[in-house]
């Protein structure tokens, strides 16, 4: 079932969301090379405690961290610990406040100094996937509206979607109805309406379509070892169009 929100509620989702985009920020301003991902951990949840917000993610089916970091080939739900960045990596935050109940969803890839042309040309085409399925959150529109937009953009720079790992609702609760694949045929599935906040969020690889799961349960890696890019936005549907409920901070964006 999915749960559309009133506009107080989108209101309050976009509070956590600011949250959650700026804790994004703040993380990013403490990467250099040598940091460990659990010290970047631990700036993020000092940072979303200090905005009266609580880590989404830390006891979410017994995950044990605030937020989530990935580097390289892991895709996804990297558990922060003694990971050491160094030049050249992709690493990808992502992040889940609470605030005053309600839930935003954001994720975001960084570039750890210089990195390579195919890293950056990655980045740009994830990021270009985003913006193209945003743009399709329109009332009238469909959930494979925005799944094929991501799609079309990914493949024709030669990149792939990850299958298996979706965007979801998300405002009342971490994950909800409905599932967004990062792929699908235009015209399908829900039908969008005033109210439904979503987290859209291409995952996407240099490689291939099939991914790995760590001995530790949680860690998502591609299968071949191939690149991996990740960003994530809290949209709302609303009348005059999508609005991003987790803009990113100034100067972020590549
Ligand atoms: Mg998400």
């Amino acid at each position: 079932m999915i749960v559309r929100k009133s506009e107080r509620e989108i209101e309050l989702i976009a509070a956590a969301g600011r949250v959650a985009a700026d804790t994004i920020a703040h993380v990013g301003r403490h990467l250099e090379p040598g940091i460990t991902s659990g010290e970047l951990d631990r700036v993020a949840e000092e940072y979303i405690l200090a905005q009266g917000g609580t880590p989404t993610s830390k006891g979410y089916r017994g995950f044990p961290k605030a937020i989530c970091i990935s580097p390289n080939d892991m895709i996804v739900h990297g558990i922060p610990g003694e990971y050491a960045v160094a030049e050249g990596d992709l690493l990808t935050i992502d992040v889940g406040v609470t605030l005053d109940g309600y839930v935003a969803d954001t994720a975001y890839t960084f570039g750890v100094g210089e990195i390579s042309s195919e890293a950056e040309r990655l980045l740009e085409v994830a990021q270009a996937a985003l913006a193209a399925g945003i743009d399709q959150a329109q009332v009238e529109n469909r959930i494979g509206d925005i799944s094929a937009a991501i799609q079309r953009v990914v493949e024709e720079a030669g990149f792939a979607v990850v299958r298996a790992l979706v965007g979801h609702g998300v405002g009342r609760a971490y994950h909800e109805d409905p599932q967004i694949p990062n792929y699908g045929s235009p015209g399908r599935g829900a039908r969008l309406s005033p109210g439904m906040t979503l987290a859209i969020e291409p995952m996407i690889t240099a490689g291939g379509v099939d991914i790995v799961v760590d001995d530790d349960q949680w860690s998502v890696y591609t299968a071949d070892g191939s690149l991996s890019a990740h960003f994530e936005h809290t949209v709302a549907v609303t009348e005059s169009g999508p609005r991003i409920l987790t803009p990113v901070g100034a100067g972020l964006l590549r």
